[in-house]
């Protein structure tokens, strides 16, 4: 690190470039895409930190992480501290490294970004969170926590929200029991996001953590039928519960001929390579369809994977349908890139209009040519159908990721009150029509974000503690 009469000056090096698996071999593996920085590459990125007083970047994160001190402890050669540093607001930070959104959060808001090269932070944090996880366990940095309070609360879904609840409450003193419906955590980091993104062990180091931070999981719970809210509060003592239960159940267009074989939502496509291992193959047989020419229909984050793991389970062909051109896809510019890159086939300003078939059975997607008209009521462009220009996309399969809502099981876990949606109303601090439970992540505000279902969570965890030291006397709690 360069020093001038005492002062340090930050590098004005290029930002530097993550390591990536060849494309021409990536795509038929699940190994991870990414290679993160090494030792070397990490400190030179972190000499471009202008280690602003006011970091600006820290208020672009949802979850408020100490950015500036953890690129401090990389600076300063103290890679503990700067862990410390970052775990003390962040519970998944080897998670967030990998499929935060930082181009439109903490990057977006460095002051570097003003010349359009921010300070690459996500991959800052997943190479102090690796180089923690990288130690023997007996080694790693410490995370100080309050003294246990005698209290308990009840989290109910282990994904996002509901881990960095959990991990908070825990930091606060709480005693902490996560019920999940599934055999594992993780929420859709664990059965959506793929093993090339973000790979199960990763994720089970940082759930491991959390145990350690002594966060009790019970798996295989739906809670809803074999218990519920009131029983937890009311039999088991839990002073407290967050509702973190995810937006989960698959949208559909409901188009003709959706019902054949051939046809899945991107939710049981990538479950089931997810959770039953079918990326593990031929360890690992799992009863999935592999699909020869494969049609993925969506725009998103979602649709990326699913087209993503369609060619590593062997597609020859691989078509992503959007009715909008690439500018208005939502899913991350890195995530289309990567799919181009390993020969993902963008169809764009095409709308699907029919799963055709034979004897049941998948045989194309009938689809309508359209332009791009005036910006509707989200700002981005309408597409508008063009007349008599109808073409039919041969394939064996087709993938629907258009989306997902709430389950309806999440009005029938507790009485607190629902949206015409079927979403649970809660306050920015998570505190629902019920005093004693709290919500957030994609179960408030719909199908989001990774960090924003975490800061969920943390403000939840926040709202909780308030409500447990000032809850009225007589109070059953
Ligand atoms: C394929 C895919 C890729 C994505 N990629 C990204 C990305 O790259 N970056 C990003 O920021 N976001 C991404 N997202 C979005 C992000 O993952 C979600 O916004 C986030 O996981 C929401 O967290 P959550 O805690 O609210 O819910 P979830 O992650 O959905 O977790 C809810 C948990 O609750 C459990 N549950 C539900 N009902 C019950 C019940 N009755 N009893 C007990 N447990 C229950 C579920 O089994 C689940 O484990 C992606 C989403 C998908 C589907």
């Amino acid at each position: 690190m360069p020093y001038i009469d005492g002062k340090r000056r930050p590098s004005r090096e290029p930002r530097q470039v993550m390591g990536m698996q060849d494309p021409k071999v990536r795509h038929r593996n699940f190994d991870e895409v990414a290679l993160g920085f090494t030792e070397e590459q990490a400190r030179a990125e972190a000499d471009r930190c202008l280690q602003c007083k006011n970091p600006t970047c820290e208020q672009g994160c949802p979850v408020n992480v100490r950015i500036r001190d953890f690129i401090g402890g990389i600076l300063d050669d103290d890679f503990c501290g700067g862990v410390a540093a970052l775990r003390e607001r962040n519970a998944l930070p080897a998670v967030c490294g990998r499929v935060c959104t930082q181009e439109t959060q903490c990057e977006a808001a460095c002051v570097l970004s003003k010349k359009g090269t921010p300070v690459a932070i996500g991959g800052l944090e997943r190479f102090l969170a690796d180089w923690d996880r990288s130690r023997e366990p007996g080694m790693r940095c410490k995370t100080v926590a309050a003294p246990r309070n005698g209290k308990r609360v009840a989290v109910i879904g282990s994904g996002p929200s509901g881990l960095a609840c959990a991990g908070e409450l825990s930091l606060l003193g709480y005693g902490v029991t996560v019920y999940e419906s599934l055999h594992t955590a993780g929420g859709v980091l664990a059965y959506g996001i793929p093993e090339f993104r973000l790979p199960k062990s990763i994720l089970q180091d940082e759930v491991e953590a959390l145990r350690t931070a002594r966060v009790e999981f019970k798996f295989d719970q739906v809670v809803g039928r074999i218990t519920n809210a009131q029983e937890l509060l009311d039999e088991q003592g839990f002073s407290a519960i967050f509702l973190g239960t995810g937006a989960g159940l698959p949208i559909f267009l409901g188009i003709p001929g959706e019902n054949q074989n051939g046809v899945f939502s991107a939710n049981e496509y990538l479950t089931r390579v997810n959770l039953m291992r079918a990326y593990d193959f031929p360890k690992t047989d799992t009863p999935v369809w592999r699909g020869n020419r494969v049609v993925v229909i969506g725009g998103g984050n979602v649709a990326m994977d699913s087209a993503r793991t369609a060619l590593r389970l062997g597609a020859a062909e691989v078509y992503l349908v959007y009715r909008r051109t690439e500018e208005e896809m939502p899913a991350r510019i890195e995530e289309r890139n990567h799919a181009k890159e390993e020969g993902v086939i963008f169809k764009e300003l095409y709308a699907p209009l029919e799963v055709v078939g034979d004897q049941g059975w998948c045989t194309g997607l009938r689809v309508q040519r359209m332009r791009l008209g005036q910006p509707d009521a989200s700002g981005r462009r309408s597409p508008m159908p063009i007349e008599g220009e109808e073409s039919v996309i041969e394939c064996d399969t087709v993938i629907s990721a258009v989306g997902t809502r709430a389950h309806h099981l999440a009005g029938k876990i507790s009485d607190v009150k629902m949206t015409d949606r079927g979403y649970v109303e809660a306050d920015d601090d998570g505190r629902t029509s019920n005093p004693r439970i709290f919500a957030g992540g994609d179960i408030v505000t719909g199908a989001a974000t990774v960090i924003l279902a975490m800061g969920a969570g943390k403000k939840a965890a926040h709202a909780i503690d308030e409500y447990v030291k000032n809850r009225p006397t007589g109070a059953k709690v």
